[in-house]
């Protein structure tokens, strides 16, 4: 019998290819929720359909390949499907695929990042639909980090020691991740509704950086907000100039639309979702950005800290 590090060194590919084909069935699972939870409908039952009644057989059900073969359009009566289907599949797998390679020495902190990454992308399709995010992937997602912690010490790093302390370090690291993260943000829109006299971030986003810091712990604030903002900026600096360019009225390139066909509105003009540019601040803290965040803190440390 092989372990699982032999495993991998003998088949470098064998894991990583679990991994995207989990990813994309996982992917195929969240455009089930992100269509039906907001509406809210059983995930479970019935099985999936077309809009015009018929069952979906499973070979014409296959995460990416199916839409391809398709091209995009249903057997039974030729309806397109949106390409955000296989694009959202294509993106689970890959991101599924980058977690793993991320944490080569802990396959179980990848896993909770599987689970982080897979409420991120429903919880941000959703956003982008209906400008607001369920709480099962704000609140839900949060508790689910905190309990991980426990579970799985080594999504903090705690490793090595008593299971019992590192279980215990790790929760309480996740727990003031999930306090620190929603209080910075909190103060952030207070104080910016005191200057500005008006909205300026939901309190969705409050309760979405508390989830995500429940992963990474505190540090993950930083990134979600600047890396969020920094995203946010550039996609509609690019949006508007596109529309500039061209005279078209524009959705920032992601135009949703439902299986029944209806399109969903992208608010762009009046009101723009941010929870995907946290979501996205969030992922690329947890899967690259927390080894400089670290090192930075370190330095920090060294600047400030008098070394005997
Ligand atoms: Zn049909």
């Amino acid at each position: 019998m092989m372990s699982l590090s032999e495993t991998a060194a003998a088949f470098p590919w064998f894991f990583p290819s679990v991994a995207f084909f989990f990813g994309a069935c996982i992917g195929s699972f969240l455009n089930v929720c992100i269509y039906r939870i907001p509406a809210e409908k059983s995930i479970v039952y019935p099985g999936s359909h077309c809009a015009c009644g018929k069952p979906v057989a499973w070979h014409d059900n296959i995460p990416i390949l199916s839409w391809i073969f398709l091209r995009g359009h249903a057997r039974c009566c030729g309806r397109p499907f949106s390409i955000r289907y296989p694009a959202i599949e294509l993106l689970t797998a890959l991101l599924f695929v980058a977690c793993w390679l991320a944490f080569p020495e802990a396959p179980g902190k990848a896993v909770c990042g599987w689970v982080l990454i897979s409420a991120l992308i429903a919880g941000s399709f959703i956003d982008l639909d209906h400008m607001i995010i369920p709480d099962v992937f704000t609140i839900g997602l949060g508790v689910c980090g905190v309990l991980l912690s426990f579970a799985i010490p080594s999504l903090h790093d705690q490793h090595g020691g008593l299971f019992i302390v590192d279980s215990m370090r790790a929760g309480l690291l996740s727990m003031l991740g999930v306090i620190v993260g929603s209080g910075f943000v909190l103060w952030f829109v207070l104080i910016m509704e005191a200057i500005l006299k008006k909205e300026a971030m939901g309190f969705g986003d409050v309760k979405l950086v508390g989830a995500i810091c429940a992963f990474t712990g505190w540090q993950g604030v930083f990134s979600a907000l600047g890396v969020g903002s920094a995203i946010g900026l550039t996609w509609f600096s690019l949006a508007a100039l596109y529309g500039k360019l061209t005279g078209k009225k524009t959705h920032a390139g992601l135009k949703a639309a439902t299986p029944d066909g209806q399109p969903a509105e992208l608010g762009l003009s009046v009101q723009f979702p941010f929870g995907p540019m946290i979501a996205m601040g969030g992922v690329i803290h947890f899967l690259w950005l927390h080894r400089w965040v670290a090192e930075l803190a370190e330095q920090a440390k060294d600047l400030f800290l008098f070394q005997p």
